[in-house]
């Protein structure tokens, strides 16, 4: 980015890369269109030369990250490129954030995330486009959780009676758990990990299960929040402890962005390029910028199929059109 004229911050960070902020037009007035980036796969060290080689076939470029999220940062910089070379770039604050640990939770950025998009008009997320190489207009928010049960161990031969089965206080809590969905509202709660007991002949004192909560509204995800963290033991004498809580609040399909979409879409139509819609249950950083409240587009990156499987790659085809529609939005964007 320093060869298309930014100015780049770094922010140090220890436990994971660091996260770059590259600024082009910082004198110009008005706020800043800010293009958010990870440059984390979920791919370990080595993928590259030992599973996932890259490679080209048929029209499209395989690779560890290929899709998610390499794609949109080389659009990113080829739709700035191509402006510059046309010189048509926009006299606007263009701010480009590259972030290094979204695919583990973002733990290590979310707060500088937070900070840089509510200084900006509009924050463009090159997150993976939609089946239909559409953007995305929804994210569901997600909570994850742990409920342990403890009982009482007790020899299940010579004194089942003395114990309390954990497993079975689990599964009270487990049916509890399922009755909790509200799939056409779009609220999932979904038990996926159980473990439990210590031994064949004992009742077991304690078992767990993970549960996974997704939502499309932030009210519904709270009320189901509140309800994950209000269960209560049924075995008497038994106990229950609940860590977890809600992790990203949903991108919300609201107001603005139905707005925001319809402005990019009408941009896009003036060069030709029909825009979809979509949204998808996994989330993304943009989920911390739309629940914040800034004008956010997410699904600007590349067009293809697989992300974080092995089959994953991008659509080389789609690439051009993908920078085209980034460059007219940066270009017709209304400045404030
Ligand atoms: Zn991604």
């Amino acid at each position: 980015v320093e060869a298309l004229g930014a100015q780049v911050t770094v922010f140090p960070r220890e436990a994971v890369g660091d996260i770059r902020l590259a600024k082009w037009n910082a004198a110009s007035p008005g706020k800043p269109i800010l293009l958010l980036t990870h440059m984390d796969t979920v791919w370990p060290l080595g993928t590259l030369t030992d599973a996932v080689p890259l490679r080209q076939e048929e029209g499209r470029l395989h690779g560890p990250g290929a899709l998610d999220m390499k794609a949109g940062i080389a659009i990113a910089m080829e739709a700035i490129r191509g402006l510059q070379a046309r010189q048509t770039f926009p006299q606007r604050p263009l701010w480009l954030l590259l972030t290094s640990d979204e695919e583990t939770g973002s733990d290590h950025s979310r707060e500088l995330i937070v900070e840089i998009a509510q200084q900006c008009a509009l924050c463009l997320v090159m997150e993976p486009a939609t089946e239909n190489e559409g953007l995305k207009t929804w994210r569901k928010g997600i909570g994850s959780y742990t409920i342990t049960a403890k009982g009482r161990a007790a020899h299940s031969g010579d004194a089942p009676e003395a114990g309390i089965n954990a497993i079975i206080e689990l599964a009270h809590q487990a049916i509890v758990l399922q009755g909790l969905n509200r799939l056409r509202q779009g609220t999932s709660v979904s038990i996926t990990q159980i473990q439990g007991g210590i031994a064949g002949n004992v009742i077991p004192p304690q078992a767990a299960c993970y549960v996974d909560m997704r939502f499309l509204v932030a009210a519904e995800g709270e009320q189901t929040d509140a309800a994950i963290r209000g269960l209560t033991p049924v075995l008497p004498g038994s106990d229950l402890h609940i860590s977890g809580g809600i992790h990203r609040m949903p991108m919300e399909r609201d107001a603005q962005m139905i707005e925001t979409f319809q402005r990019a879409k009408s941009i896009a139509e003036k060069i030709g390029l029909p825009l979809a819609e979509g949204g998808t249950g996994g989330v993304s950083d943009g989920n911390l910028v739309a629940a914040a409240g800034i004008p956010t587009l997410d699904g600007m990156g590349g067009h293809g199929a697989g992300m974080h499987a092995l089959h994953e790659h991008v659509l080389i085809r789609s690439l051009p059109r993908r920078a085209a529609l980034l460059a007219a939005l940066l270009q017709d964007w209304p400045l404030t």
